[in-house]
């Protein structure tokens, strides 16, 4: 079993646009917006900020009480649209339960909209058409492809239908001659469809869900999921232990994670210079 490292493939992809940017009339500007004091959301939005600064570009981050009214959210997303220095707008999720997520997107010009999540670049990903694509998903095709995985003709499952990771997901895959099959929590049998796939894509948000005897021998296993346990341990969707029969597994932390990141920054950069 090979680890597919997405620490290294981010940081090279980051280095390479970092390379770039002196060369821009302006540096790319990403906004990202934080509702609320979830402290994971608070620790990947750090971790954005830290890179965007990193690679040159302009970052800001607007934190807002986790009670803003949607409209008083509507208007930030207003001004940012309206931010000649701002190329790309993220808005972390989940928001609070009050805030209705998919108004909050389609708010977004779809132009700076780098996380995909407005209905136009979502449209634009089921016809295949050029627009942004949601990062997560995004970057496994980039560890994918470094790893030089067999996509055409392979049978992928992807377990999870989110918006943000699963659906895009199985859209890319479908998109690269993949057969795909989008599994979700009223799927019979699980185990059974993990078990004929050539790729897993496991973006389920439960520790471990995907056991070891799930994976056939030689499977590409990719693991979105990160779940942090009650004594204080991060693990994914996928057990940790027990794949030595795959062929490549995402480790977690260190796999999609840092891939996320920098698919936002390429996202933005693609943005700014569009
Ligand atoms: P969501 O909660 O939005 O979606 C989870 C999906 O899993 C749903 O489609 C749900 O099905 C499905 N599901 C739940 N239970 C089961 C089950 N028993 N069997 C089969 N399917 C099931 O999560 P996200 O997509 O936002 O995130 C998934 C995971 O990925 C999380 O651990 C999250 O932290 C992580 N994540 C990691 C990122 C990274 O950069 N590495 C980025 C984004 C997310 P249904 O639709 O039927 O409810």
């Amino acid at each position: 079993m090979i680890p597919l490292d997405g620490q290294a493939l981010a940081r090279r992809l980051n280095q390479e646009l970092a390379r770039q940017v002196p060369a821009l009339p302006r540096p790319p500007g990403l906004a990202v917006v934080l509702v609320g004091e979830d402290p994971a959301s608070r620790v990947y939005v750090s971790r954005k900020g830290t890179v965007a600064h990193r690679l040159g570009f302009v970052h800001r981050q607007v934190d807002l009480a986790a009670d803003t009214s949607l409209p008083d959210l509507l208007r930030v997303v207003d001004a940012l649209n309206a931010d000649p220095t701002i190329d790309g707008i993220l808005v972390q999720l989940p928001l609070p339960a009050h805030l209705d997520a998919a108004a909050v997107a389609d708010r977004i010009d779809p132009r700076k909209d780098v996380d995909g999540l407005t209905a136009t670049n979502a449209g634009l990903l089921v016809q295949g058409r050029v627009g942004h694509v949601p990062c997560t998903p995004l970057g496994v095709m980039a560890l994918l492809a470094e790893a030089g995985v067999t996509l055409r003709g392979a049978r992928a499952v992807v377990v999870g239908r989110s918006n943000i990771v699963g659906r895009p997901m199985a859209q890319l895959l479908e998109h690269a001659d993949c057969t795909v099959t989008l599994a979700h929590s009223r799927t019979r049998d699980v185990a059974a469809l993990v078990r004929s796939a050539e790729i897993v894509v496991a973006a389920v948000g439960r520790p471990e869900f995907v056991a070891a005897d799930w994976i056939a021998p030689g499977a590409v296993v990719v693991d979105v999921g990160i779940n942090r346990l009650p004594d204080g341990r991060l693990v994914g969707d996928v057990v940790g232990a027990g794949l030595d029969h795959a062929a490549f597994v995402t480790p977690v932390p260190g796999g999609v994670g840092p891939m996320t990141i920098a698919m936002l920054m390429q996202n933005t950069f693609r943005a700014a210079t569009a």
